[in-house]
């Protein structure tokens, strides 16, 4: 059975106690949906541990939103892996648009996050994307492909089919974003799909490639049903449970 991965990062939304309600709400959710679905909450920091018991006897996978790639050390406000490993986490995303564009980011710095998650066995989601300007002057497949190439260095065989990678445009993302056209999503996840594959080989074809960006209710079935879309990552949609109901329960 093909799974589909359907996750949601909070952003710098919810507390503990709106978390909390929040998760238990989805762990209710969660029981009638379709056991091909892999679901995952990707909470504030200051959540996790309060989540991560609530979620412990649940099919919810549970992740972070950024993390440095040294164990400890002289890092002020940042999170270290051996600190992630010590909640429990499966997942840690990398990359998100925000974090590239806020916090300067880096593709070289994200390679160094997806070694770290590795090593400590955690699913890297890393995350990808063109912005407007690249888009409109052609080079969104270039631009994709560096990102990818750099962020992924130096993987094994064996280590890249144990990372997602999330596909999303960054014009197609947040309030202002402008939904992506469905073929426009296809003809690209081919092409992240391709790009993998000439980095590592047969295991390039297990990547587990997500879409995000405005997806809703309104347009996620013509986002899931292209061949390499394995998933959907998904924010303001998915921050109220009732609103993700009625997208995890049609798929
Ligand atoms: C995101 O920021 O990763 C995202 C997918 O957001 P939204 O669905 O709200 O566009």
């Amino acid at each position: 059975m093909n799974k589909l991965w359907i996750g949601t990062n909070w952003k710098m939304t919810k507390g503990i106690a709106d978390g909390l309600t929040y998760t238990k709400e989805l762990k209710r959710i969660s029981e009638k949906l379709s056991t091909s679905i892999e679901l995952f909450i990707i909470p504030s920091y200051t959540a996790l541990v309060p989540i991560k018991e609530e979620v412990r006897h649940s099919r919810i996978h549970l992740g972070a939103q950024n993390m440095h790639w040294e164990n400890e050390g002289a890092f002020t406000g940042e999170i270290s892996p051996k600190m992630l490993k010590e909640i429990g986490i499966d997942i840690v995303e990398l990359g998100h648009s925000e974090r590239r564009q806020y916090y300067n980011e880096n593709d070289r710095d994200i390679n160094k996050k997806v070694h770290a998650g590795l090593h400590y066995g955690f699913t890297p989601l890393v995350c990808i994307g063109e912005n407007i300007e690249q888009k409109n002057n052609n080079i969104s497949k270039e631009t994709l492909a560096m990102q990818l190439k750099v962020c992924l260095k130096d993987l094994t065989k064996e280590q890249a089919d144990k990372v997602m990678v999330a596909y999303e445009p960054v014009w197609a993302i947040g309030e202002k974003g402008t939904p992506a056209d469905p073929e426009y999503v296809a003809h690209i996840h081919r092409f992240i799909r391709q790009t993998l594959v000439e980095m590592f080989g047969e295991a390039g074809y297990k990547v587990i490639l997500l879409f995000g960006g405005s997806v809703s209710k309104h347009n996620f079935l013509d986002y899931i049903n292209s061949q390499d879309v394995n998933g959907l990552f998904i924010g303001r949609a998915a921050w109220n449970t009732k609103s993700f109901e009625e997208i995890l329960t049609k798929l």
